[in-house]
């Protein structure tokens, strides 16, 4: 079984409490797929003191070099996408193609803001006053903790620690103990590409000890959090406390609306792929399709019959569904299902562990589906994360519209519709950080915003593109009169 060390300072390190923690295959939970440092405050104190150390130097060091660093990393990761997705599954559980398509996003993120470098620096204004030249300049904020979740164990470390690191600041990690191997990977694919000694740290071990030693802690200048809405409240509260920046990502609730004018079929698959994608372990997984009545039962059925396509099985194996990514948030899911049906939603397909012999020791779902849900019933207020998808009818746009927005949270939202005022409507109406038309609630593009409303975020910056950049620095105004 491989053993992986925390990156501190440069180096590959054991915990000093010399214990560790296995991550198993979800598929397969007698196979250890990693074995990992159960780190300690004194550890997350260590990394944080390298990061400290190193920030000015790096600060210091040219844009346009710490850029090539990170391209010279996409290009390590790229040449080494197809094993690193394979651990994705391995420690993850989802599909192979899935994974795939993420260790790509992770190597198109660090290429991007390799870029995204040369454009740093700040901009000049013309000044009231003669001889006076008025910029502002762009600065790091200097030592940064990025606490990450498992459900995009590459993507969203890579979109947090790649405009860390190219804006001059230097970046501590803890990603999730369920997935850390590709966050190890990245980490891996940069200090081979040159980054020097302390820029970048990473440390495992439970969020409870080294979260919340990133989070207390008085050198850190900033947080970066994704992850649930209950712990990211609690972060966001200490982080707060202490006076640093915070950024909060959380959870979701993504409702599609199906208005009449929509192919049937095309609205099934759309809600089907972001339902069931990723085992619906998405924070912008679709949990609520708003179905017009007129369109209500042809849905459902379309819906049953694309939930029932799909394969399930072991990611590595081929298969279209992957397992949960553990036996507690299977079990979850499956309390979820209990619930639904004791509060009278109809269970149209699902709801159970298959029973096939591939199926025997992961922690396997069927992809379900209920109907006759109700605004007010549990399933359809709480975050679920598993493939579960409830069907609520309405009669109209406007009650579409205020169902999608009768959630404490605002991630993601879509509308299916052959409607233009109806879509451009639906864009004004709704109460979420992206907005989709005739698309699934999942997939982010690497180049624009992503960020929640309400209870999914904090809202104070977004993530990805040019928000990365600004969440990673501050701004000096200069007034130079010569
Ligand atoms: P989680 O349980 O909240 O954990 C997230 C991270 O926080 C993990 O690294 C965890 O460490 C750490 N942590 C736990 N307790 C902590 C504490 N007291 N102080 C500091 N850090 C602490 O979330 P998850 O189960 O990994 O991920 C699923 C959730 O993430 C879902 O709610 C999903 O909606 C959300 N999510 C949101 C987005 C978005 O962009 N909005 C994207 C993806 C996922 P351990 O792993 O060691 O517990
Ligand atoms: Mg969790």
């Amino acid at each position: 079984m491989p053993a992986f060390d925390n990156y501190c300072n440069g180096q590959w390190t054991d915990s000093e409490s010399g214990e560790t923690f296995e991550v198993r295959n979800p598929a397969d939970p007698t196979e250890v797929v990693g074995e990992f440092p159960k780190s300690t405050a004194a550890d997350t104190e260590a990394a944080i003191e390298a990061a400290v150390a190193a920030q000015e130097e790096w600060a210091e060091t040219p844009a346009p070099e710490r850029g090539a660093i990170l391209r010279r990393a996409a290009s390590r990761l790229e040449e080494q996408a197809e094993a690193t997705a394979e651990m994705l599954s391995r420690e993850e559980g989802k599909a192979l193609a899935e994974a795939s398509g993420e260790v790509a996003r992770a190597v198109g993120i660090l290429y991007y803001y390799a870029e995204k470098a040369l454009d740093l620096g700040g901009t000049i204004k013309s000044s009231s006053s003669t001889d006076t030249r008025l910029e502002t300049r762009v600065e790091p904020l200097g030592t940064v903790g990025l606490i990450t979740p498992w459900n995009y164990p590459i993507a969203i470390p890579t979109w947090k620690l790649a405009p860390a690191l190219v804006t001059g600041n230097t970046v501590v990690l803890k990603p999730a103990s369920q997935a850390p191997i590709v966050a190890h990977q990245v980490a891996k694919c940069l200090d081979e590409a040159g980054l020097p000694d302390g820029v970048l740290n990473l440390i495992t071990g439970p969020g409870s000890e080294v979260g919340q030693t990133l989070t207390m802690s008085d050198d850190v200048d900033a947080i970066s959090f994704t992850g649930s809405t209950v712990v990211g409240q609690h972060v966001g509260e200490t982080a707060a406390v202490e006076g640093k920046r915070v950024q909060l990502e959380m959870g979701g609730k993504n409702p599609t609306v199906v208005m009449p004018s929509a192919d049937v079929d095309t609205a099934a698959e759309i809600v089907s792929a972001g339902a069931f994608g990723g085992t619906g372990q998405a924070c912008t997984a679709t949990s609520r399709a708003i179905v017009h009545e007129d369109i209500y039962d042809e849905f459902v059925n379309e819906l049953v019959a694309a939930a029932e396509d799909l394969s399930i099985g072991p990611a590595l194996d081929g298969y279209d569904v992957g397992p949960h990514v553990s036996e507690s948030e299977l079990e979850g899911t499956l309390d979820y299902i209990e619930v639904g049906e004791a509060e009278g939603a109809t269970l149209e397909t699902g709801g159970s562990v298959p029973t096939e012999a591939r199926h025997e020791s992961g922690y396997f779902v069927e992809p379900t589906v209920f109907s006759d849900v109700d605004t007010d019933m549990r399933i359809a207020q709480e975050e679920i994360f598993g493939p579960v998808v409830g069907v609520i009818p309405v009669s109209s746009y406007d009650e579409a519209v205020e169902l999608a927005n009768d959630t404490r949270y605002g991630l993601s939202a879509s509308i299916v519709t052959e409607n233009l005022s109806e879509a451009q409507q639906f864009v004004d109406d709704v109460e979420a950080g992206v907005v989709k038309v005739n698309e699934k609630t999942t997939g982010l593009e690497l180049h624009v915003p992503f960020g929640g409303m309400k209870a999914s975020s904090n809202e104070t910056y977004r993530e990805q593109g040019d928000a990365g950049i600004d969440f990673f620095t501050t701004s000096k105004t200069v007034y130079l009169n010569y």
